[in-house]
């Protein structure tokens, strides 16, 4: 039976492919772009470059320090070359901090952005944008900051290094997961995140072993922006709360935080989704998706405690005083004395414990 449901698409035009950047004019050219600025990473102004180089005149130049965080002071000095140089469109180029970067823009100017994304992280897809300032992170979700274009791009992915791979991959698998149960669910987005998961899931120990490997790489790519849809336009629950809280308090960095505490968040959750344990049962092909998904972290070599990157046991009662001290929707009541007993295991990196109904 199907339940009563809302569905929304989120307006964008998507290439996807290998080579597709050889598009990038053409597409340019649909946006009626004369003067584009590229965005980049220091670590990938060389594939920036090669992008201005492409454009040839309708290339007005590039800007090379997009930052982790989205800092306000990074965007006022990029607003101010998009002044200078009358740019009258962004093409951000890299993961979801150059993203992050031409949002920002894009949310002062309404410029038009074209984005190639390259690692799994989706923030293309999504209304969402995060931003610092002082040290405080704001987050915001609002239509003018949704890429026009994104360009998929699987040879750009090759390159991005194999645990790097694995966690982002698995940052992509959290935002579907958590579509599978979410307040706003529906029937087309659980589709589309149990076929990301299972991409994803079948792709990223192949990339550990074999990171050029095309055809895992393509597998990875294409899993990666179907779960970035559902993080376009699911609401999210105990699994990114407890990222963000983490990723804002403690100063954890995103993707590996997200695939430390994934297993765990599903085991909690479990005897309270149960059409979502029997779709992550099918994608991940296994009986226990919360010890799936541990065992995929392990496969892929990525840090399995939260010790190893920088959280102490000492400070998990805080994390979840934090966590708790505003409401958000969960398919599970929030019990504080088992939610100390998650971060704890995820700290330690011990194998998640998966609840039932009791
Ligand atoms: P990132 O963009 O910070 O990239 C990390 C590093 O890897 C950078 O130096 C980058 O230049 C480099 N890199 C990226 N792709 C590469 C490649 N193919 N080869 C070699 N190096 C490469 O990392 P990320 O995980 O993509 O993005 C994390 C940020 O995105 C966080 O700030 C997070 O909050 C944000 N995010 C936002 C949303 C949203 O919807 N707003 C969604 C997901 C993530």
């Amino acid at each position: 039976m199907i339940d009563p449901f809302e569905f929304v698409a989120n307006p964008a035009r998507v290439v996807f492919g290998s080579g597709t950047i050889a598009q990038v004019p053409a597409e340019l050219a649909r946006l009626d772009a004369r003067r584009v600025l590229v965005l980049t990473t220091p670590q990938q102004q060389v594939q920036g470059q090669a992008i201005l180089d492409m454009l040839g005149q309708v290339g007005a130049g590039i800007f090379s320090d997009a930052t982790m965080h989205t800092p306000v002071d990074v965007t006022e000095r990029a607003l101010k070359i998009v002044k200078e140089l009358r740019a009258d469109c962004v093409v951000a180029i890299g993961g979801g901090s150059t993203t992050g970067l031409g949002k920002a823009i894009a949310l002062r100017t309404d410029l038009p952005q074209l984005v190639i994304p390259t690692t799994y992280a989706g923030s293309e897809m999504t209304t969402i944008l995060g931003e610092t300032n002082a040290g405080r992170k704001t987050t915001i979700r609002d239509l003018k900051v949704l890429p026009e274009t994104v360009i998929y791009d699987v040879d750009l992915t090759l390159g991005l290094p194999p645990v790097m791979s694995g966690t982002s991959g698995i940052n992509a698998i959290a935002h579907a997961v958590e579509a599978l149960y979410a307040d706003n669910g529906n029937p087309v987005l659980a589709q589309l995140a149990e076929q990301g998961i299972r991409h994803l899931a079948r792709s990223l120990p192949t990339i550990a072993r074999t990171p050029t490997d095309i055809e895992a790489r393509t597998d990875a790519l294409y899993g990666a922006w179907l779960c970035a849809i559902c993080l376009g336009t699911a609401g999210v629950a105990l699994h990114h709360k407890i990222c963000h809280t983490l990723g804002g308090s403690f100063d954890l960095p995103h993707a590996e935080t997200h695939t430390i505490v994934l297993p765990h968040a599903v085991g909690y959750n479990a005897p309270a989704i149960p059409n979502a344990m029997a779709a992550l049962r099918r994608a991940l092909d296994s009986d226990s998706p919360a010890d799936a998904l541990f065992d995929l972290a392990a496969d892929i070599a990525a840090p399995l405690g939260l010790a190893e990157i920088g959280m102490a046991t000492a400070d998990v009662t805080r994390a979840v005083d934090i966590l708790l001290e505003n409401r958000f929707f969960n398919p599970r009541s929030l019990d504080r004395a088992r939610l100390e007993v998650l971060l704890a295991d995820a700290v330690a990196g011990r194998r998640p414990r998966t609840d039932s109904l009791s």
